[in-house]
């Protein structure tokens, strides 16, 4: 029972376990290498589909710091590789209709694998088209800036909106630290906010097992918490790219996929910290404008909701508190890692965010710390206290 909190995250792959929540637990992901030098790994993570031809796919930026050597492995090993590159100039690549429709054009008949070279678009539009086509994909990760490494969910625009459908799992992750190194600074901060923000969506989990009678696993909790911790500890290097410090960020982030998978539900990434984020993201763009990283909104939003915490500390169920720390703690974290720590500090406005508070829950039908304070007629009082307190 609970097998997998005796695991370093490089031996969990398909691991499956009777757990103490009662359920039958299983992680499907068939191989992940986090350390330096992983990506040397990836001729042997690819090695059952050597037969057919490998689709490995970069932008400019990726294919630098890693497709290429990924294509030199694969070759020197005897695979078949095809390349596509996406060559976006300063533009951003986007997971629209033309780039997923580009990937299914250069997928031959006999391909039998795709390595996506990327973070964000590259992992999502070739785990998509993979869902859809039926093969497995390996993804090569440029950046710890998110947790959608080991998820299944692909963000993709469709006629110029942006959905979420159920795509698959990777078959393997190669998180090499010499790589992540080279990430910009804004998508380290992005994945440490990301990783800042499983603090609320833990204690929001807790509140809503304890206020609305939903499910938890405990196994899952202490995994998370255990990343966190970790992560937390070697936080000061991230701002110098210290190898290990950008191995723990990958690892929790990882680590939360895992969580997600096991349960099959986001609960142990999101809560109310990512309702905020979303609805700040949906203003920007309903407004023409570029958001800002997911995970850097998602830092700053944390520390907000340990305030609604603090807030309706008088009337919470007994004992659910205790998992979410004070809001300057958290503030103190996110400096720690050196990410932004107040939504000021990013560009939201004081209607957004005093609307944000009141509007939050409605993004998405989940039970939160946020609902709680609606359901107890606190809402107003608490988003008035707290956009003064923030914004004067
Ligand atoms: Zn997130
Ligand atoms: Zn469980």
């Amino acid at each position: 029972m609970d097998e997998i909190l005796n695991l370093s995250i490089n031996e969990m792959p398909q691991t499956e376990f009777d757990c103490s929540c009662g359920k039958h637990h299983n992680f499907s992901v068939h191989d992940m290498s986090i350390r330096k030098g992983a990506i040397e790994d990836l001729p042997k993570m690819a090695e059952p589909f050597k037969d057919g031809k490998i689709l490995v796919v970069f932008d400019n930026h990726t294919y630098e710091v890693a497709g290429k050597r990924a294509v030199e492995l694969l070759k020197e090993n005897g695979f078949n590789v095809k390349e596509l590159l996406f060559d976006t100039g300063d533009d951003i690549l986007i997971p629209d209709e033309k780039t997923l429709g580009r990937i299914v054009q250069e997928q031959d008949l006999d391909t039998s694998l795709m390595v996506a070279v990327g973070s964000g678009v590259i992992n999502d539009s070739v785990k998509f088209v993979t869902s859809r086509s039926g093969l497995p994909y390996i993804i090569v990760a440029t950046a710890p800036s998110m947790d959608g490494y080991v998820a299944d969910g692909a963000p993709i625009f469709s006629q110029g909106y942006k959905y979420s459908p159920v795509a698959h799992l990777t078959y393997g992750l190669v998180g090499d630290t010499d790589i992540l190194k080279t990430a910009p600074q804004d998508l380290i901060q992005a994945g440490y906010g990301d990783v800042v923000g499983k603090i609320t969506a833990i204690a929001d989990w807790d509140l809503s097992v304890k206020a609305n009678n939903d499910y938890r696993c405990d196994t899952c909790v202490t995994l998370v918490n255990r990343a966190l911790d970790k992560c937390f500890a070697k936080a000061e290097g991230l701002k110098e790219r210290d190898p290990e410090s950008l191995g723990a960020l990958l690892e929790a982030l990882t680590l939360t996929g895992v969580a997600m998978a096991l349960v099959n539900i986001s609960r142990p990434a999101s809560g109310a910290e990512h309702m905020l984020s979303h609805f700040w993201e949906m203003d920007y763009i309903a407004r023409g404008l570029n958001p800002n990283h997911h995970g850097i909104q998602v830092g700053v939003a944390t520390p907000i909701i340990a305030r609604f915490f603090e807030e309706l500390a008088d009337i919470l169920p007994e004992g659910t508190g205790a998992l979410c720390p004070p809001h300057e703690e958290i503030e103190a974290l996110l400096a720690k890692g050196g990410a932004p720590t107040s939504p000021k500090d990013i560009g939201i406005s004081k209607e957004l965010f005093h609307n944000s508070l009141l509007k939050g829950y409605t993004v998405r039908p989940r039970y939160s710390i946020m609902q709680f304070a609606k359901d107890n007629g606190r809402l107003e009082e608490i988003a008035d206290k707290i956009t003064e307190e923030i914004y004067g």
